[in-house]
């Protein structure tokens, strides 16, 4: 038996890949707005394609696989924040399929919130500091974060948090195109 994921009783969790696993055609998607990366489309005025990619995610959202370690965990805390490159209502779409889930989340912090990219340490910083205030918590360094990219454990680490790698950790070039 492999033991539970602790994540504390008020953790700030990323959304895809770590709670759940968006199906979005993110190659379509690519090519259909001539990009290479999603995030490209932060370089531009691009706000028509980010209305399709969240209605992308939002479609995706209502049938996404959840990651059953991370939300027994969240089921287990008091409260948690979310913070994510997706759109806030995509999260808010999964959630409602998850009765105790929903009440806990404090606070989603997406990209609408973001207003760029949480790839951006500053920016990252800055919706990290949203999630402990809306938890409560004293200071960045009594959060947990749970995330499957390297980037995103890496900043929240430089804040001080405690860093947990999601179960099932980005290992491919489409897994690390999840927002
Ligand atoms: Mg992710």
């Amino acid at each position: 038996m492999t033991a539970r994921l602790d994540l504390g009783t008020a953790p700030i969790c990323d959304f895809d890949g770590t709670m759940a696993r968006l199906d979005v055609g993110w190659a379509d998607l690519r090519v259909r707005f001539g990009v290479r990366s999603i995030e490209e489309l932060w370089l531009g005025e691009r706000d028509d394609d980010w209305s399709i990619v969240t209605e992308a995610e939002i479609t995706a959202a209502a049938d996404a696989q959840p990651v059953e370690e991370v939300m027994d965990a969240l089921a287990r805390a008091e409260r948690y924040a979310v913070l994510t490159n997706n759109d806030e209502g995509a999260v808010g779409c999964f959630l409602e399929r998850f009765d105790k889930h929903a009440a806990k989340a404090v606070v989603i912090v997406g990209r609408r919130t973001l207003g760029g990219s949480k790839r951006d340490v500053d920016r990252f910083a800055t919706g990290f500091r949203l999630c402990c205030t809306a938890l409560q918590l004293p200071a960045c360094d009594a959060a947990v974060y749970v995330g499957d990219g390297a980037y995103e454990l890496e900043f929240a680490g430089a804040l001080g948090a405690r860093a947990v790698s999601a179960p099932l950790i980005a290992t491919s070039p489409d897994d690390e195109e999840r927002l």
